[in-house]
């Protein structure tokens, strides 16, 4: 990697907290009380200031994901938004709140005032039976209520989570559920494909869900594509779309394998070179135990994580991060993949098409192999 000034890097707080557990879902997160929030939130607080103290750096984008982080409150919210500010800068930051709608009366004004200008909201889908069968606690009127209360108390950027080939969902409803999306106005979505892991309940009972075949995921997936992109939402990343200048500054960094710091079981860093990870444990992040991952950021990594983005990887952004042009190697092996509709490669550089982001882990592997 080039020398240079630090950049600013992104922070990750993880909320490992949930109401209840979602079948589908392998993200760390427990089911917890007041007592539990308050003692998390001393941890992340200590953490946060140990962390700046060991690396000395500013940050300009902070996430709290999970898990369910709008479930631990606003005022534990603030606090630690206030800590994170103290030992990062977070001038001009970007600062999300990922929030499920099952809660309601969510001090949304109190999150402004704390700092939080993003939300990121898990409707999921839009049909009431569709949430019934992923088992969220939510249903349609709620989330329509959270994401109006959030626009009248100010919130402007918000994004909305959808997901794809879920149980029983059908073409014309998940065209209802990206017309939620529009008619809300948000600013951004994300369209995941449901991935069965192994960890899992529906992984469990996977015959019994009457999922699509992978030919129709593969057809959902490129006809949401479609029309997000109809109602001006552009594909930014694999599974991410916004209204122009809408872009998540935070998870941009990931693609563009910049550094951040990670709090909480389960969050990863890369940062000065290393990347490590917290278990998937309190009680190692509560001691402050941490994981070494190895070395990142190097040319692998940057073509495996810039490729996820529809812009791919130019050859000046190659040229910035490595001091030397893109070698032909790589060039030639992604214009064989052209040839099937995989790839575009032109005198910018390289990037996926829409079939070639649906086999995006092979088509990279190829690339980088
Ligand atoms: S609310 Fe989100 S994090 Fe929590 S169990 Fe459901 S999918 Fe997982």
């Amino acid at each position: 990697m080039m020398e240079g000034p630090a950049k600013k890097i992104g922070l990750y707080l993880h909320i490992p907290f949930c109401k209840r557990k979602c079948p589908y879902c392998d993200f760390f997160s427990v089911c917890a009380g007041e007592e539990r929030f308050d003692e998390y939130t001393d941890a992340l607080c200590r953490s946060i200031g140990y962390y700046s103290e060991k690396y000395g750096r500013t940050a300009d984008t902070l996430y709290f994901g999970g898990g369910t982080p709008s479930l631990i409150g606003e005022q534990r919210l603030g606090m630690i938004c206030r800590e994170a500010r103290k030992y990062f800068g977070l001038e001009n930051a970007e600062i999300t709140l990922e929030v499920n709608p099952e809660k309601k009366n969510i001090g949304f004004e109190d999150l402004l005032k704390s700092g939080f200008n993003r939300l990121s909201i898990g409707l999921q889908s839009s049909d009431d039976n569709e949430l019934r069968l992923l088992g969220r606690l939510h249903d349609s009127k709620d989330a329509d209520r959270c994401v109006r209360q959030a626009q009248n108390a100010g919130f402007e950027n918000i994004s909305l989570d959808l997901m794809i080939a879920t149980p029983s969902q059908t073409g014309e409803s998940l065209l209802r559920s990206i017309d939620f999306c529009a008619s809300h106005g948000v600013k951004h979505i994300s369209a995941y494909l449901l991935k069965i892991e192994k960890s899992t309940h529906y992984y469990k009972i996977k015959d019994s869900l009457l999922l699509p075949d992978e030919d129709r995921q593969a057809e959902m997936y490129l006809f949401a594509v479609e029309k997000l992109s109809e109602y001006g939402y552009r594909q930014y990343e694999i599974s991410n779309f916004s209204l122009p200048g809408y872009e998540s500054r935070h998870n941009l960094k990931y693609w563009h394998d910049e550094e951040y710091l990670g709090f909480g079981p389960a969050a990863h860093s890369f940062i000065d070179g290393r990347r490590f990870y917290f278990e998937r444990s309190f009680e190692d992040f509560f001691d402050n135990k941490t994981t070494d991952d190895g070395e990142g950021g190097d040319e692998e990594e940057f073509i495996m994580l810039g490729l996820r983005l529809a812009e791919g990887i130019t050859k000046e952004s190659y040229q910035k991060r490595f001091g030397r042009d893109m070698p032909d190697e790589l060039i030639k092996k992604a214009a064989a993949l052209s040839k099937g509709g995989y790839t575009l490669v032109d005198d910018e550089g390289i990037r996926l098409t829409k079939k070639g982001f649906l086999m995006s882990n092979a088509v990279i592997a190829h690339i980088i192999s």
